[in-house]
C-alpha cells in the first residue's frame, strides 16, 4: 500500500523532469556545438527525444487509467525502464559527445551530469532504489572514464564524483525511510478514520445499522422520495417475549438471539433498504415503496421467517435451539421521520396488544 502511494507521489510530481532532460540535453548539444561531430550530437538528441517520448507516453497511459490498490504497482515497470533508458543515454551516451579535445568542454557535460543527478535526488527520491540506478546510470560511466584518463585533474573529478554519490546514498537512507514512515502514518491514520466512522454508524453486537445511521440514511431517502414523488416505509420489528429468553438462557444467548434476527431480517431486504437495530431488541427497516403493500408482504414475509428459524443456543450440557416470534408495526407516508416512527410505533403496540407474531399496518397522517 505504501508502495502504492509513493509511486503515486513519483507519477504526480516528476513529469515535468521530463522537459528538463530536454532542456538539458539542448543546451549541452549547443554547448559542444562547436567542437563536436554535428551529426553525433543531433543523433544523441533525437534518441534523448525518443526517450522522452517513450516517458510521456507511460504518463499519458497512467493518467488514463488513474490506477489504484494493486493496479498501480503494475505501473512501477514502465515508470522505471523508461526512466532509466533516458538516464542511460545521458551517461553512456555522455561517453559518446565527450569532446576528446577541449578539457573545458568536457567539465561543461559533466557539470550538466552532476545538476541532473542532484535533481534526480530531488525528484525520484520516493523510490529509493529507482534514484539510486538513475543517479548511478547517469554519473558511473563518466566517473569510470576520467579514471581511465588518469591525469590529476580527472582523477580529482572522480573523487568528487564518488564523494557526491557517497553523499547521495546516505541522505537517500534518511530521506526515503522518512517519507516511508509518513506514508504508513497517513495509511495508519485513513484506516483508523474509516473504522471509528464505520463503527459509528455500526451496531456492534449484530453488524446490522445503529440508530444513528437509521435516521442520517433515512433522511436521505425521505429527501429523496421527496424529490422523486415516492413513498416511503417503516417497518419496527420488536421480539416477542425476548425478556424471557434472557432469563431462561442467559444473557450470552439473548445476544445470540438478536443476532440471529439480525441476519434474517438482513438476508430479507434489499441492499438498497436500510436495515437498524434501534434498541434492545427492537429493529427497523426503512425502504422506498410503490405501494404500501409492498411494506406489508415483507414484513409479514419476515415474521413468518422469524418464527421458522432454529437459532442454536449455547449450552454446557446439551445442544439446544430456540425460535422466537416478534410483532411488527407498518406505516408508510411522506411526513417526516418523526411521524413515521409514531405511527409504526402505535402499530406495533397494537400488534402486541392483539396477541404478537403478527403485522399490523397504521396509515400516517403527519
Ligand atoms: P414484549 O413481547 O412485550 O416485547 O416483551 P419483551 O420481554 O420482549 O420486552 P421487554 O421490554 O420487557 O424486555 C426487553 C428485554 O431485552 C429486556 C432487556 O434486558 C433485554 N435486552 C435489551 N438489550 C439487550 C442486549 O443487548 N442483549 C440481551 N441479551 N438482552 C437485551
Ligand atoms: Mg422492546
Ligand atoms: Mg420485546
Amino acid at each position: 500500500m505504501a508502495r502504492g502511494e509513493e509511486l503515486r507521489l513519483l507519477y504526480s510530481q516528476s513529469f515535468p523532469a521530463v522537459f528538463a532532460s530536454l532542456l538539458a540535453g539542448l543546451l549541452v548539444v549547443i554547448a559542444l556545438w562547436p567542437v563536436q561531430d554535428r551529426a553525433l550530437l543531433l543523433g544523441w538528441y533525437a534518441v534523448l527525444g525518443f526517450s522522452a517520448l517513450a516517458r510521456i507516453a507511460v504518463f499519458l497511459g497512467y493518467w488514463r487509467q488513474s490506477p489504484s490498490g494493486d493496479e498501480l504497482l503494475e505501473w512501477e515497470r514502465p515508470y522505471s525502464v523508461t526512466l532509466l533508458f533516458s538516464s542511460a543515454i545521458w551517461g553512456f551516451g555522455a561517453l559518446l559527445i565527450m569532446p576528446p579535445e577541449s578539457f573545458l568542454h568536457q567539465v561543461v557535460l559533466l557539470f550538466f551530469l552532476i545538476g541532473m543527478s542532484g535533481g534526480a535526488l530531488g525528484v525520484y527520491s520516493p523510490h529509493r532504489k529507482l534514484m539510486l540506478a538513475t543517479i548511478s546510470t547517469l554519473l558511473l560511466p563518466s566517473a569510470f572514464w576520467l579514471l581511465y584518463e588518469g591525469t590529476n585533474l580527472a582523477l580529482l573529478m572522480a573523487v568528487g564524483i564518488a564523494a557526491f554519490m557517497v553523499t547521495v546514498i546516505r541522505a537517500s537512507e534518511v530521506l526515503s525511510s522518512r517519507m516511508h514512515q509518513s506514508f504508513l502514518l497517513a495509511l495508519v491514520l485513513d484506516g483508523a478514520r474509516n473504522e471509528a466512522e464505520r463503527m459509528a454508524r455500526v451496531d456492534e453486537l449484530t453488524g446490522v445499522s445503529n440508530r444513528r445511521a437509521f435516521y442520517e440514511e433515512g433522511r436521505l431517502m425521505q429527501e429523496y422520495c421527496e424529490r422523486n414523488d415516492g413513498l416511503l416505509a417503516m417497518i419496527l420489528v420488536d421480539v416477542d417475549h425476548f425478556k424471557r429468553i434472557n432469563d431462561s438462557h442467559g444473557h450470552a444467548n439473548g445476544d445470540l438471539v438478536l443476532q440471529k434476527v439480525a441476519r434474517v431480517l438482513k438476508k430479507a431486504v434489499r441492499s438498497s433498504d436500510v436495515c437498524a437495530r434501534i434498541g434492545g431488541e427492537e429493529f427497523g427497516i426503512l425502504m422506498r415503496v410503490s405501494r404500501v403493500e409492498e411494506a406489508m408482504k415483507l414484513a409479514q414475509k419476515l415474521c413468518r421467517h422469524l418464527a421458522e428459524a432454529a437459532i442454536p443456543l449455547k449450552d454446557q450440557k446439551q445442544e439446544k435451539a430456540v425460535s422466537v416470534m416478534a410483532s411488527f408495526g407498518v406505516t408508510t407516508g411522506n411526513f417526516g421521520l418523526d411521524a413515521l416512527f409514531r405511527t409504526a410505533d402505535a402499530a406495533l403496540y397494537r400488534a402486541k396488544e392483539q396477541g404478537r407474531n403478527q403485522v399490523v399496518y397504521a396509515a400516517c397522517a403527519g
